[in-house]
């Protein structure tokens, strides 16, 4: 395992827009406060999901969509740099009526309501090609 020591830096809680893209209002706040690198959790609901699936052997996403009222139960993610953006990785599990749910790699979501906790890390990081798993992962 490859790793880097970080010191924590700013800590934030917030409240996601209802009607607002889950992901992408994260990245909106990431690139309005600075934030190079950090991890996070959120909960709350969303009125769809679209989740992508890693198919490991043809090393393609595969696209699910829910369009249905969920619980987002919970997320949990971290922000680096993808390219020239900073990017959310957002991993969630999302809860139907009868408690069953569905669980992946968050894409787009249309948020009911959200909280979300952040917690900053004193360092840059910056997703780059893996040619094993073609990929964008860390360089650590
Ligand atoms: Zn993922």
């Amino acid at each position: 395992m490859n790793y880097l020591e970080v010191d924590g830096a700013r800590e934030y809680v917030a409240r996601l827009e209802h009607g607002k893209d889950w992901r992408g209002q994260i990245e909106d706040f990431a690139a309005e406060e600075g934030i190079d690198a950090a991890f996070f959790m959120g909960l709350g609901a969303v009125k769809d999901a679209e989740l992508l699936y890693y198919d490991q052997d043809d090393q393609e996403y595969v696209t699910e969509v829910f369009d249905e009222p969920l619980e987002m139960t919970p997320a949990i993610g971290n922000i680096s740099w993808l390219y020239d953006d900073r990017f959310a990785h957002t991993h969630v599990v999302l809860s139907r009526k009868d408690g069953s749910a569905v669980a992946g790699h968050l894409d787009k979501a249309t948020t009911f309501a959200g909280e979300l906790y952040v917690r900053e890390f004193d360092t840059k990081l910056e997703r780059e090609h893996d040619e094993v798993t073609d990929l964008d992962l860390w360089p650590l």
